[in-house]
């Protein structure tokens, strides 16, 4: 069990990282954010799979707890849906000292943390994330938020948990498709970090029963712990995205989310779409800035090995151009990237011209 400590203000929190913790989650929030009432939300999914175990921890803290199970899927991340269960909580009389669990993937992570975010200014929060998506990214550095018309997470705020768990017993029961997701960002923080968590990323992905259809290895309790360390220090230096230092997180997602939203959000997954945002920064790096053909080489065995696509398809890539060049941070006409100049050294803010841009996506849909 590890435990990773976000430093933010005024309130710091902890996540905590290891393999089974779903079983002392109870004691866990007792020893953080005791409530009266908590209320737990979670989709069927996962309800099928953890409710009665979560439920019985937290009811062994004393605390009135009860559970609203909805839908899977994005689709539920709506204002619509908040209201409902606004209405819930109304019902259940929680008060700013009772807590809301939310106990599932992102969508359900960014949903709850909404609710609980706005409801009476604030209730307390606990995010127990059970995909590796949520693990080492979404459940982490608070931001929550509802999609608005075409606008993912346009409606939002940043609200830190009280308290993380994530267990990654829970993953294993996920679809290998919905760890090739998260798998995509673990191999972003490789990058990012280099080193140890280089070299453990490799290890694990390397592995020969470990088929890149399926990236379990990557699932374990250390990883996981150490991208979660990597975010918690990037969140505490820019808890509100103000100084720069969280577009960091951004490696590979400025043609990622362009690739995405060219495909409707339905060609490719969020982790496919950075897979092949991540080849592209791998290509604009060693032309822009520095990095080797050793290391461009050793990122893209990496990749393949962690289940991303080879190629884009089915995509128009000037769509894609035409999408990078309107991301929110483009300065004229030119749009800042995060590059690497080497395994461990990524740059902020790197202007790449229209030009390259154009022939990087040419390069993912030709090769
Ligand atoms: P994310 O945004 O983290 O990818 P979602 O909240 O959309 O995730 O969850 C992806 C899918 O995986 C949903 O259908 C959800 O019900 C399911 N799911 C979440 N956690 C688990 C788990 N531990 N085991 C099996 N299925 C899960
Ligand atoms: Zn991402």
């Amino acid at each position: 069990m590890t435990t990773v400590r976000v430093e933010t203000r005024p309130r710091p929190y902890d996540v905590v990282v290891g393999d089974g913790e779903l079983e002392r989650l109870g004691s866990l929030v007792r020893a953080t954010c005791a409530a009266a009432r908590l209320v737990i939300v979670t989709d069927r999914t996962v309800a099928g799979l953890y409710l009665d175990r979560v439920s019985g921890t937290m009811e062994q803290t004393g605390a009135d707890v009860s559970h609203v199970v909805l839908p899977p899927g994005e689709a539920q991340k709506t204002l619509a849906r908040a209201e409902e269960l606004y209405g819930v909580l109304y019902e259940r009389k929680m008060t700013r000292a009772d807590a809301v669990l939310a106990l599932g993937g992102g969508v359900i992570g960014d949903l709850a943390g909404f609710v609980a975010a706005t409801y009476l200014r604030g209730l307390s929060l606990v995010q127990v994330p059970t995909t590796l998506l949520a693990q080492v990214d979404a459940a982490v550095g608070g931001k929550v938020g509802v999609d608005f018309r075409r606008g993912k997470n346009h409606v939002g705020t940043f609200y830190q948990p009280r308290l993380v768990v994530a267990d990654v017993a829970t993953l294993r029961t996920l679809p290998a498709n919905e760890r090739r997701n998260g798998a995509a960002e673990v191999v972003k923080y490789a990058f990012l970090n280099g080193g140890d968590l280089l070299e453990r990323v490799e290890a694990a992905l390397s592995s020969p029963d470990e088929p890149a259809s399926d990236p379990l290895a990557v699932c374990a309790a250390d990883i996981v712990a150490e991208c979660v360390a990597y975010k918690a220090a990037v969140v505490a230096a820019d808890e509100r995205e103000e100084t720069g230092e969280r577009h960091l997180l951004n490696l590979g997602h400025t043609i990622g989310h362009a690739i995405e939203a060219a495909g409707g959000f339905a060609r490719y997954s969020h982790g496919e779409s950075v897979g092949l945002g991540l080849s592209a920064m791998l290509w604009l790096s060693h032309r822009v800035s520095g990095l080797s053909g050793t290391d461009v080489e050793r990122g893209e065995r990496l990749l393949a090995a962690s289940g991303a696509p080879s190629r884009l398809d089915d995509i128009d890539p000037r769509t894609v151009a035409d999408l990078v060049r309107r991301d929110k941070k483009a300065v004229g006409d030119a749009v800042p990237f995060v590059l690497l100049e080497g395994m461990g050294r990524p740059a902020r803010g790197v202007q790449v011209s229209p030009a390259l841009i154009r022939e990087v996506i040419a390069w993912l849909a030709a090769r």
